[in-house]
């Protein structure tokens, strides 16, 4: 490995160590109100494409999505680089909001007493 190949390798892992820190960190760039305008427009971040009716994936193209994802587990850039250059949107809040409300109460109390009952059941105890 000559000294180009060296420095590289090591850039790399710099890249890598900066986007785990930026991952347990948990704070993304946000997108620029012109940048924001595409996704309202339909149109993709990386490649200023129409989105069409495929897949889109954080305001790119499922394809496009994939080339920067292989990218940033390249240690090329890291997540919150292309985000900052507005090639990629933040991640929105995962999953769906668990609602406040009598009926999740009444369910998660049942779930537990069934569980309750299951243990008391258990013929080797
Ligand atoms: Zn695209």
């Amino acid at each position: 490995m000559d000294a180009k190949e060296l420095q590289t390798t090591i850039q790399r892992a710099v890249t890598l160590l900066r986007s785990a820190l930026e991952k347990l960190d948990g704070t993304q760039p946000s997108l620029s109100k012109d940048r924001e305008s595409l996704i309202k427009a339909k149109v993709c971040l990386a490649c200023n494409l129409p989105l069409g009716d495929k897949k889109v994936v954080r305001g790119c193209h499922e394809y496009c999505h994939k080339k920067i994802i292989s990218r940033i587990r390249s240690g090329e850039r890291t997540e919150n680089d292309f985000i900052s250059a507005g090639l990629l949107a933040p991640e929105s809040p995962s999953g769906r909001k668990q609602l406040k409300n009598p009926l999740n109460d009444y369910l998660n109390t049942v779930e537990s007493g069934v569980a309750d009952k299951r243990k008391l059941k258990k013929p080797n105890d």
